[in-house]
């Protein structure tokens, strides 16, 4: 035992805290202690790997939120702030159209602008 906090509980914590999804950044400075990038981004992976979290791939780079029980849930991304935002419409996808694929996760985001940015113009 060399480590003193262990990242994965401390990031399942904050995970299950939120309940919009987090970029690095975000995940960065809600830890508690200090993390280096590449812990943090590895601990994510591993994560991904077992399906506890969700990766969200928008164009400013990826959120991470979750494995919820929804299937598979658009999200919105603001172009101007960065948020991005859950909706709670499960997005199906017929069984048949990817049985031949074997799919790993989806990942569907809006790109736009939030209603509090566009308020703000
Ligand atoms: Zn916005
Ligand atoms: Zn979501």
């Amino acid at each position: 035992m060399t480590k003193k906090y262990n990242l994965q509980s401390l990031l399942l914590n904050i995970f299950s805290k939120t309940s919009a999804p987090l970029c690095l950044n975000d995940i960065e400075k809600k830890l508690s202690h200090k993390f280096n990038r590449t812990s943090i981004y590895r601990q994510l992976e591993k994560m991904l790997n077992s399906k506890v979290i969700t990766k969200i791939e928008t164009n400013k780079g990826a959120f991470y939120e979750q494995t919820e029980s929804i299937d598979s849930h658009a999200h919105t991304h603001c172009k101007t702030c960065n948020e991005v935002e859950c909706l709670e419409e499960e997005i199906k996808i017929k069984s048949d159209a990817t049985n031949s694929f074997k799919r790993e996760y989806s990942s569907i985001v809006i790109e736009g602008v939030c209603q509090n940015c566009s308020t703000i113009e």
